[in-house]
């Protein structure tokens, strides 16, 4: 399989090389040339690793499928407890596909498990030995997730940078408590905006990739734009499918329409390959919270980023911007020209507008909605009282939109965080007492609810803190070079 640019077909390269670059030279994203046919029969029974070894083995041609057989075994076994794509039937016809089983306790830890494996074996395809510098501006998840993932790996480093009053105390401490030699976390001044800017501002620094240079280190970032961070990210529609069809709730063949809580429309996006792929997938529904720029745009065709910002109870869905929708974009369109002219538009103007041809080409397979804070709330106490689902403010924006986006198909919602790493949102939904510390909080929505806490986030409470640096965004420049 060879990747092109979205922006412009005549740049093709390997899966290696794709995984190592990231970005396309001229700003794009790489794409798969095709979509490669599924084995479903041959699939249907396989263990998740195995799942996983399989569809990664049709999109990373230029690895070893020993080598896929092995990295997938260490990510998704003894790391996510046996609870790889876990599916929960909620309701009738209702099931939660929970991601949030992983060292992390986030849906993250899937692409992120396995991403820096497969960037260090990159590395080794393609007889590359610099040193790579992983830098990473964080407003939760994603640093936690991305430490743990490569903390330990040989020939990579990690720093994350976290906004010091951006993070929730769990998300603070499990990023604090980071164990491993090649890991570094920083505590940045100011918000998330703060981190991001200086982040940014040392990766377009020649004289930081200079000074790096001359020491063999490249930087690199772990963010979701990157192939290796999606193609992990397909194996879980397959096997929620087979799960499904296990259990007798679907019929084999017949549809199973997903509802997706989105962000940077990578984990949707995945979907749309498993569906390209041959998988039995109806609609699949994209769910956004009170930034709802992509349900604005499913409906109507136009982008449109000019809007305000707002902070809601799922920050990880808190985008103006989603990335991989570009990917979308090319492969409806399949027109590089067409979508480089788009993404042109986005970024000097803040708008574009697609045809009524593409429009209805996205339509075919997506539906959309969006839910804001207080409905989010109410969705997390009527699943709990009505199912006895105790989900957290992600999923519940999910649940929401799935409501009202019903079809004749079972309807799987992607549960993308465990309901613990926010535990006082999730208990004030409850009509519970709040109390001031997050430990607190989980241990009284466990007295509430009977649901117990993800054993790594209880155990934060008591280990020790390696990270407590607190530095100015002005800093981050030094911090990278060090
Ligand atoms: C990252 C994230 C999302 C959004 O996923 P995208 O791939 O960016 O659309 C949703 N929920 C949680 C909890 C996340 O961490």
């Amino acid at each position: 399989m060879q990747y092109q640019s979205t922006r412009n077909h005549a740049t093709v390269v390997s899966s290696s090389e794709a995984i190592v670059r990231g970005l396309t030279p001229d700003g794009g994203l790489f794409v798969p040339q095709a979509f490669p046919a599924a084995d479903l029969e041959g699939w249907k029974n396989l263990r998740y690793p195995d799942l996983a070894a399989k569809v990664l083995e049709l999109y990373l041609t230029d690895y070893a499928p020993e080598f896929l057989r092995r990295a997938a075994h260490e990510a998704y076994g003894e790391a996510f407890g046996g609870k790889a794509g876990q599916v929960q039937k909620v309701a009738d016809g209702l099931f939660s596909l929970e991601l949030w089983h992983g060292p992390t306790s986030a849906f993250k830890d899937y692409a992120l498990q396995l991403m820096p494996k497969l960037l260090v074996q990159a590395k080794k395809n393609l007889n590359r030995t610099e040193h790579t510098r992983i830098l990473v501006a964080t407003s939760g998840d994603t640093g936690k997730a991305a430490l743990a993932g490569y903390a330990g790996l040989e020939g990579i480093d990690i720093a994350v940078f976290y906004p010091n009053d951006g993070t929730s105390e769990i998300q603070r401490l499990q990023m604090a408590t980071q164990t491993g030699d090649n890991v570094a976390v920083y505590a940045v001044q100011g918000n998330f905006d703060d981190a991001q800017t200086g982040v940014k501002k040392v990766f377009g620094d020649a004289d930081v990739a200079e000074q790096l240079a001359a020491r063999d280190i490249r930087l690199s970032s772990a963010n979701s734009i990157n192939w290796g961070r999606l193609a992990p990210q397909i194996v879980y529609y397959f096997y929620a499918y087979f799960r499904l069809a296990e259990q007798g709730a679907v019929e084999w063949g017949k549809p199973v329409d997903f509802c997706v809580p989105t962000g940077n429309f990578g984990d949707i996006l995945a979907g749309y390959y498993a569906k390209r792929m041959g998988l039995p997938v109806g609609r699949l529904v994209c769910a956004s919270n009170r930034n709802n720029v992509l349900t604005d745009f499913i409906r109507t065709g136009v982008y449109d980023k000019r809007r305000e910002f707002y902070k809601t109870t799922s920050p990880s869905m808190d985008i103006l911007i989603s990335s991989n929708l570009e990917r979308l974009l090319y492969h409806v369109t399949g027109d590089d020209a067409k979508v480089a002219r788009w993404m042109q538009e986005l970024s000097t103007t803040g708008v574009y507008k697609v045809d009524d041809t593409t429009l209805a080409a996205i339509r075919e397979s997506f539906d959309c909605g969006c839910a804001g804070d207080d409905e989010a709330a109410d969705q997390i106490h009527t699943c709990f009282t009505e199912d006895h689902y105790l989900c957290d403010p992600h999923t519940a924006v999910a649940f929401r939109v799935a409501g009202q986006c019903r079809t004749d198909a079972p309807m799987v919602v992607l549960s993308t965080a465990s309901p613990f790493k926010f535990p006082r949102d999730v208990l004030a939904a409850l009509g519970e007492a709040v109390p001031d510390s997050d430990f607190a909080a989980m241990k009284a929505l466990t007295a509430s609810t009977g649901c117990e806490a993800p054993k790594a986030l209880a155990a934060l409470e008591t280990l020790p803190v390696r990270f407590d640096t607190v530095i100015a965004p002005e800093d981050i420049r030094a911090a990278a070079l060090k």
